[in-house]
């Protein structure tokens, strides 16, 4: 397959910004990276965290006027973006794995902060997180893992996640029928490149026969893999045609047992752990949202109105948050906006980018 804009490419980011690697471990053993992205040093640290089968790449998007661009040139000149356990850029989403949402809590986002600290210092950190980067940053930040934020942006979920029915029904039953019966440990957008007549193939083109809405077969897989709608996660309108037709390298595979701690959330309406009896996790509370009324960073919850993956989940957290803690956190629904397309869009800059800038700048005063 042919592609304009190269994968992994650094190519959004300004000229006059600096990039670097910053390398790191988890306890249980998975090399991380953050990426820094410097014109000058400034008081105000932006962390920017991406979401399941993602990677920090869905922010220095060269097709657009990107949130890195917008950031440093708002005077947020040292912004950092992390790539934990469920970047498309590491091998973990496609490799066999037990992984749950409170391995990213435990495990990925403290240590995360503990090398950005070695670099800035004791300077404001503020974190713009995106789905299940938000939910599990929000768990750590629950648990008492990470408190050293000074306010945090958290784009379609947070605490409280809530999905359409039918997405409901495929959390519940997808993950069995794809490990037992289909035999696939994970989903992959790319199946519709997979040879002829492969499993692959075979679900690509039976899921395409539901999408008549465009002819971008990688956009068909993730319409199945996540939400409900024709398309699930953006609304084709606020995507550049370029952003669309590579959507499989900034949304890669993902295996199928995450799904499974997301329905267990939805379930209960509420951040819970997986599995109580899990001993590794038994530093971990069982109820996170419970944890929430002792945060006192300040969140912006973001949401489109068309939000097809997680519904309304941040309108019902902010509620929840507010009748707790009045007046602490904001809520703002987006208009015409998706799940991911606040970030991926091509007016993302113009329409979705000053409300977190201008969130940011009344934190950071
Ligand atoms: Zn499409």
């Amino acid at each position: 397959m042919e592609h304009r804009i190269p994968r992994f490419t650094w190519a959004g980011v300004p000229d006059d910004a600096e990039v670097s690697t910053h390398p790191f471990s988890t306890e249980d053993g998975l090399g991380l990276s953050l990426t820094r992205f410097r014109r000058a040093d400034c008081d105000d640290i932006v962390l920017l965290l991406h979401g399941l089968t993602m990677a920090s790449d869905m922010f220095i998007m060269p097709e657009h006027r990107n949130l890195v661009t917008c950031l440093l040139d708002e005077g947020f000149t040292d912004v950092w973006a992390l790539d934990f356990r469920m970047s498309n850029r590491f091998p973990y989403d496609l490799e066999t794995h037990r992984f749950t949402l409170d391995d990213c809590a435990l495990f990925d986002h403290p240590a995360a902060m503990a090398e950005l600290r070695k670099h800035v210092g004791d300077r404001r950190v503020h974190v713009v997180a995106h789905c299940l980067g938000s939910v599990t940053y929000m768990m750590s930040l629950c648990a008492g893992l990470v408190d050293d934020v000074a306010s945090m942006v958290c784009n379609s979920v947070a605490l409280t996640p809530r999905v359409p029915l039918w997405a409901k029904y495929k959390l519940a039953y997808g993950p069995a029928m794809a490990e037992y019966v289909l035999g696939f440990s994970f989903l992959d957008p790319r199946f519709g490149d997979a040879p002829v007549l492969t499993r692959g193939w075979a679900l690509s083109r039976f899921m395409s026969l539901f999408h008549r809405e465009c002819d971008v077969r990688a956009c068909h897989m993730l319409s199945f893999m996540w939400g409900a709608g024709r398309p699930a996660l953006y609304e084709h309108g606020n995507l550049d045609d370029a952003t669309h037709q590579r959507i499989a390298d900034i949304c890669g595979g993902v295996g199928v047992h995450y799904y499974r701690h997301v329905h267990k959330m939805v379930e209960a309406g509420r951040a819970v752990k997986y599995n109580r009896k899990e001993p590794r996790h038994a530093d971990l509370p069982d109820d996170y949202l419970a944890g929430a009324t002792e945060v006192q960073t300040p969140l912006l919850l973001l949401t489109g109105d068309r939000n097809k993956a997680f519904a309304d989940s941040n309108v019902i957290c902010h509620r929840w948050l507010s009748e707790r803690m009045p007046g602490l956190h904001e809520l703002q629904i987006l208009p015409g906006y998706g799940h991911m397309d606040p970030f991926l869009g091509k007016n993302a800059h113009a329409d979705v980018f000053p409300t977190i800038i201008d969130f940011l700048k009344r934190k950071a005063a």
